[in-house]
């Protein structure tokens, strides 16, 4: 049998393997990623679009610290929308509709620009560990310090045919494959994603090195044929004007305006001081369903797969199929559908809004029903898939399994869903291997006031999700300071300490943060009758296009994006100002480390439900002791005084 050495072997090849061996092989690593089929390497298995609410500021932080998917879909974007803009800019969210076969061929050519990266076809069936019967200690630095027991230590993988490939760290990033079932009504078939086979070997593989697995599902909506659709009868979702990429390596020009196109995608012309997307720009369109439907819903509700028994993972709530929607939410007379191309060059028309299992004789019927689909033709029926993953309380924040030195799992495994959340992962947990082959210490993770990445993972290791995860902004409590304008100046000196932001997107990042810097200070130096221009931004009547013509005159000018940029960040500051001091007070508690060994049943006064909540996570710090579900400040301050650190000020 065939045998290779790399440093790191990436298991997978969507969007959270994709960037972990972008991290991973460009910090220095060698590299494997390994794939059931090379060709789908970042295929979109579900909806053509990147970003979104809170997913959006998740790409562009993926990018302010070197990662691809920014620059993977502004080449690729065909529709680019800031969604939010009603609301204020800490809340705005950039999301593009992608050409999805361009995408998969553009994450593949940016992959293959990587040094030090192999692309292996096959399938992995079985990892290797050496066991070190308890006594091996953990990679983490402060947990070697704390004596943490690993059940061993990953020394290869093995792929289905009887290749061995030696590595020191595996990223396991397997998605929806995992003996993955899909359903469409009454028909089962195994496989993770239509047309493409499971992998059956690996479950098997990881319940034996300890961990627990748990089952999930997740759905897609049918496909249609683009000719047979009457878009008459849809509203016209056109994107915006003007374009904002994701990368900040594209320049973006607040007050360019492009020119609408009236073709039948009535594609914009932009003009080139703006950022000007490589492919021509489309419109979506938006109807919705009828009561007639929700009747037809209704009366096949027995034959949906998630309602007939034969699914009994959960799905995600945030994201439920039809079926779903009619059940809980019975009062409601329609739903939203928006008919979004899938390429340019491609006749699949995707049906964002109606997710669906049900059975292919009633999605035809329902289909029929929407106005304007009368005689559409289905290109793929909708279908749902269940597939194992891992309950993420078993890893740690730098996604470093727990039982298994130098093996990482990222993405969909973890119990998330989506591109963002696992393509977030995947950059994580790349370049936390490469610094455990490197250095021996994986410990690079984000705080939740740094980064919505920060908030997704120390969410996976302290609440484990009980459906499948989704990011919102919501769940972060510092979103004010997580916009969507500022995560460059929040990341990417942090990206360059890592190694991952190179030496262009460096010195594009220190002009633009001089810039502000500059502009910023002149602000609070210059006076217009009377009241220095900074407090001028503060108030709400004024922005820096209002006051653009003074500011000029008193010898102040920017870009408009830089302007824009500085008037967000001068009118959030007094909250910030207010958040800050809690970060302080929390990143006291951050500090606190609980030795791995410590004995929770000793601790006096402890709940019995806080006690079995600690010895199943066994948290890192007093501060990740507090974020687990059903820990209460009470119990840290209990914890605090027993490991003889405290008292701890519990915020
Ligand atoms: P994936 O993109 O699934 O990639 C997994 C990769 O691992 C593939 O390349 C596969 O070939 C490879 N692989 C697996 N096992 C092995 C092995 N043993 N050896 C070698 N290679 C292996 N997300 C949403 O946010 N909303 C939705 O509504 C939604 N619906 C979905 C519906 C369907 C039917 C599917 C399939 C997915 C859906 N998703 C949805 C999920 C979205 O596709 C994922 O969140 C995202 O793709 C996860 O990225 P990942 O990198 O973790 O895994």
């Amino acid at each position: 049998m065939q045998s290779s050495a790399f440093d790191i072997v990436v298991i997978g090849g969507g969007h959270a393997g994709a960037e972990a061996a972008w991290a991973a092989s460009r910090l220095g690593a060698k590299t494997a990623l390994v794939s059931l089929d090379p060709t789908r390497i970042g295929a979109m298995s579900c909806n053509p679009a990147i970003g979104g609410l809170a997913k959006g500021q998740m790409v562009r932080e993926i990018d302010a610290l070197g990662g691809l998917m920014g620059i993977a879909t502004d080449n690729t974007g065909i529709q680019f929308r800031m969604l939010n803009r009603s609301k204020g800019p800490a809340v705005w969210g950039p999301r593009a509709q992608a050409d999805k076969y361009k995408y998969a061929a553009e994450v593949q050519r940016l992959l293959a620009t990587c040094p030090n990266l192999s692309i292996i076809h096959g399938e992995v069936a079985e990892l290797e560990v050496e066991e070190t019967g308890g006594t091996g200690f953990q990679s983490v630095s402060d947990d070697r310090e704390r004596g943490l027991k690993t059940r061993g230590t990953i020394t290869g993988v093995r792929l289905a045919d009887g290749t061995r490939l030696a590595c020191r760290a595996a990223i396991v990033t397997t998605g929806t494959f995992l003996r993955a079932l899909m359903h469409t009504g009454e028909q089962q078939t195994e496989g993770g994603r239509v047309g493409e086979q499971a992998a059956r070997g690996l479950s098997g593989c990881l319940e034996k090195l300890g961990l627990e697995l748990g089952r999930l599902k997740t759905g897609t909506p049918p496909r249609l044929k683009r000719q047979t659709i009457d878009f008459s009868r849809f509203a016209v979702q056109p994107g915006d004007e003007v374009p904002a990429p994701f990368s900040y390596l594209n320049e973006y020009e607040e007050n360019a305006k492009c020119e609408m196109r009236n073709e039948e995608y009535s594609a914009f012309r932009i003009p080139r001081s703006a950022f000007v997307p490589p492919l021509s720009q489309i419109s979506c369109w938006l109807g919705e369903t009828n009561p007639r439907i929700h009747e037809i819903i209704r009366a096949n509700i027995h034959r949906a797969p998630m309602y007939s028994g034969q699914i009994q993972s959960t799905g995600p709530r945030y994201c439920p199929s039809i079926e779903d929607k009619v059940v809980r939410f019975a009062e409601k007379e329609s739903h939203q559908i928006f008919l979004e191309p899938e390429g340019l060059e491609t006749d699949e028309i995707y049906c964002n809004g109606i997710s669906t299992s049900l059975p292919a004789d009633v999605q035809r019927e329902m289909i029929r029903l929407v106005p304007g689909l009368e005689n559409a033709e289905v290109l793929r029926w909708g279908y749902a898939v269940e597939y194992d993953m891992v309950w993420p309380h078993q890893i740690r924040a730098t996604l470093e399994t727990k039982a298994v030195a130098g093996l990482f799992l990222a993405g969909q495994i973890n119990g998330t869903s989506g591109y963002e959340e696992a393509a977030a992962q995947g950059m994580m947990a790349g370049i936390n291997a490469t610094r455990y082959v490197t250095a021996g210490v994986a410990d690079f993770v984000l705080r939740r006031d740094q980064a919505y990445i920060g908030v997704l993972i120390d969410d996976l290791v302290t609440k484990p999700p009980i459906e499948p995860y989704r990011m919102f902004t919501s769940r972060a409590e510092h979103r004010l300071l997580l916009r969507n304008d500022n995560a460059d100046l929040r990341l990417t000196e942090i990206g360059r300490s890592v190694g991952l932001v190179d030496d262009d997107r460096w010195s594009r990042f220190a002009a633009t943060r001089d810039a502000i810097n500059t502009t910023v200070e002149r602000l609070k130096q210059t006076k217009i009758n009377g009241t220095p221009a900074f407090d001028l931004l503060r108030r709400p009547e004024h922005t820096w296009t209002s006051l653009a013509d003074t500011l000029r005159a008193a010898g102040i000018t920017a870009d408009a994006q830089t302007g824009f940029r500085i008037e967000t960040q001068i009118k959030y500051e007094g909250y910030i100002a207010r958040q800050d001091k809690a970060i302080e007070r929390m990143g006291k508690l951050e500090d606190k480390l609980i030795p791995a060994d410590f004995n929770y049943a000793r601790v006096v006064g402890l709940r019995n439900e806080a006690r079995a909540k600690l010895q199943q996570f066994t948290p890192r710090s007093l501060g990740q002791a507090l974020r687990i579900s059903g820990i209460t400040p009470a119990d840290v301050t209990v914890l605090a005084v027993a490991i003889g650190r405290g008292p701890a000020r519990v915020p």
